[in-house]
Parts: C-alpha cells; sequence; structure tokens
C-alpha cells in the first residue's frame, strides 16, 4: 500500500487553518536564505505559498551568497527576536561549506521551528516535550501516527545518521519506546540489519539504495530521500515498485515525507504563536 503523503498534509492544513482562525492574529515565519542553488529557491517559494494559504506571515530575508557565519549568525538573531515572528528557518546550503550547525545557534530553541540549534537536538534527546524536532524527522513519525503503525517494543531501523534527518528520527522512535538501530555509510551488511526492521526508515541520498532484498515482509517503509534524476524527476531512496510488493506500506517519493514535512513546519510554528504571546521572548 502506498502512504498518500498529500491526503496527510491535507488534514493537517485543515487542522492548522482552524487553529490559526482562532489565534485572531497572523503567526509569522521567517526564512533566512544565503543561497542561488536552484532547487531551495523552488522549495522556498513552495514554502511560503503554503504560508500564505494557510494564514501565516512568511517573509524571505535574502542574504549575499558569500554571506559568513558571523552575517548569517547575526541574521537569524536579528530575525528571531522580531515581536511578530514565531518561527525561524534557516535555509541550506549555506555558503563557503558552512553547515547548519555552525550557524542554527543563533535562531533561540524557542523558535527555532524546523530544529536546527545543536541545543534543540540536546533538548529533542533529553526527552524535553518543547523540542523541536527538525520538521523532516517529525514527519516520519507524524505519517507513523497517522497510519496507525504501533512503535512500542517495535524493530526500527534508521538508514541515515545526519542532524537533521536520521538521528533525530532515531530519537523520535526510540522516545516511543521502538527498538531503535542507526546504520550509515559504514554499516556492516546493511542489507541484513535492515531486513530486522518492523519499521524501516530510510534518509540517505542515494536513489533506490534500498531494494526489495532489505525490507522483511510487512515492513512499513518510510522513504525521506529526494533524489534529483537527470530528467528533472525525483526519486527516492527506496525502489519503491519493487519494495512495495514486500513492504505493508511505503511513503512514494513525490508525495510522501515531503508535503509532511512542509505542513510539519509550519505546525511548528503555530504552536509558538498559540503557546506565547510574541512580545516576550528569550
Ligand atoms: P546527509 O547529511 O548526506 O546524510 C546521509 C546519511 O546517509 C549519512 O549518515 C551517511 O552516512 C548515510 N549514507 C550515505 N551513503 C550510505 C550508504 N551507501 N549506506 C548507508 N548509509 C549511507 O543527508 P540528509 O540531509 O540526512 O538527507 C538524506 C536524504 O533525505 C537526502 O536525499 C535528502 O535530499 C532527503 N531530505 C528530504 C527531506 C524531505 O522533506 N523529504 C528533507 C531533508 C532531507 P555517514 O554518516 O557515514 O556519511
Amino acid at each position: 500500500m502506498l502512504i498518500d503523503g498529500r491526503k496527510i498534509a491535507a488534514e493537517l492544513s485543515a487542522e492548522l487553518t482552524g487553529r490559526i482562525g482562532a489565534l485572531g492574529s497572523a503567526p509569522g515565519l521567517a526564512i533566512v536564505v544565503a543561497t542561488g542553488d536552484e532547487s531551495t529557491a523552488w522549495y522556498v517559494r513552495s514554502l511560503l505559498r503554503t504560508a500564505e494559504k494557510l494564514g501565516i506571515s512568511a517573509r524571505r530575508l535574502d542574504l549575499p551568497h558569500d554571506a559568513d557565519a558571523d552575517a548569517i549568525r547575526a541574521a537569524l538573531a536579528e530575525v528571531s527576536a522580531q515581536p511578530d515572528i514565531h518561527g525561524v528557518i534557516c535555509q541550506t546550503p549555506l555558503p563557503g561549506g558552512l553547515r547548519l550547525e555552525d550557524v542554527g545557534s543563533a535562531i533561540p530553541p524557542a523558535v527555532d521551528v524546523d530544529g536546527a540549534n545543536p541545543v534543540s537536538l540536546g533538548l529533542l534527546a533529553s526527552g524535553s516535550a518543547d523540542a523541536f524536532a527538525p520538521a523532516t524527522a517529525a514527519a516520519v513519525l507524524k505519517i507513523l501516527d497517522h497510519e496507525g503503525v504501533d512503535l512500542t517494543g517495535r524493530r526500527a531501523v534508521v538508514i541515515g545518521r545526519s542532524n537533521v534527518v536520521g538521528k533525530p528520527a532515531a530519537l523520535m522512535l526510540l522516545a516511543r519506546h521502538a527498538t531503535v538501530t542507526i546504520c550509515h555509510s559504514r554499516t556492516r551488511d546493511l542489507p541484513s540489519v535492515a531486513r530486522e526492521a518492523d519499521i524501516l526508515v530510510a534518509a540517505v541520498g542515494r536513489p533506490k539504495l534500498v531494494t526489495a532484498g532489505y525490507v522483511r515482509a510487512g515492513a512499513v517503509v518510510i522513504d525521506v530521500g529526494t533524489n534529483a534524476t537527470e530528467d528533472g524527476s525525483l526519486v527516492g531512496d527506496v525502489d519503491t515498485a519493487a519494495v512495495e510488493q514486500v513492504a505493508s506500506a511505503i511513503t512514494p517519493v513525490p508525495g510522501g515525507v515531503g508535503p509532511v514535512t512542509t505542513m510539519q513546519l509550519m505546525a511548528n510554528v503555530v504552536r509558538v504563536a498559540e503557546s506565547r504571546p510574541r512580545d516576550f521572548h528569550d
């Protein structure tokens, strides 16, 4: 069975529209962009469109494409302090080989709606209910919950250990009492480790790495990968057609994790707006 991420996102959108209406004023989102990368520009436009449809006031702050860490940190700190802003995103890729971890600490955890601050990851690891996980990792859990997948005591295998997807997804699965294994490029005999999974999450960035031989019969497979092909289309990390024959459920690419991620980001902005008026802020 294919899991319809667009349908899940539409349901979340309807819920958020109601919650935003009840707030009485538009929540604010700021997206800091320091790249001319075309696929990033497309993604940011899509975020701005989604925000507008929901009634979130989103603005984009463009920095020079050669901005250094200090300039990016200063911009993030400045927008984070604005009283009408409830969420701040630092768009990647960053210039000059900077990593998100190098600048993300300038976003206070309270408005860190895409989990860019290493402190947010630490809060997540320590089990804090206030922590914001990166939206993609949160989307993985959202999908599993939507599909009624029981996590307690079950074997989850996450392929990928990045701070933005693999690690936080694994932490969230652990917090929900799954028995979690994290795999990466040095994992020995990946297919046999992956076959132990009741829930298999692929967050690698290698087109169709996960074939039917990686998947136990009846497993639930969440494909986070987004890999551009030469013809401009998008494929995941999983060979969907082959794995669909073995798995009980699988997210397609596109139309799986992506749309839920966008809506999860918006949900995080609404959560901040609901939890506190933005005229006080640490
Ligand atoms: P990343 O930072 O490049 O991390 C990739 C991870 O995969 C690393 O931990 C790496 O291991 C591991 N890996 C690489 N090759 C492997 C192999 N052959 N076998 C096993 N593990 C391997 O990527 P990311 O930012 O986490 O993103 C992962 C994928 O998700 C990408 O396709 C990205 O485009 C996609 N993504 C999608 C969304 C969405 O909303 N749908 C959002 C973010 C990212 P090492 O640590 O050992 O190098």
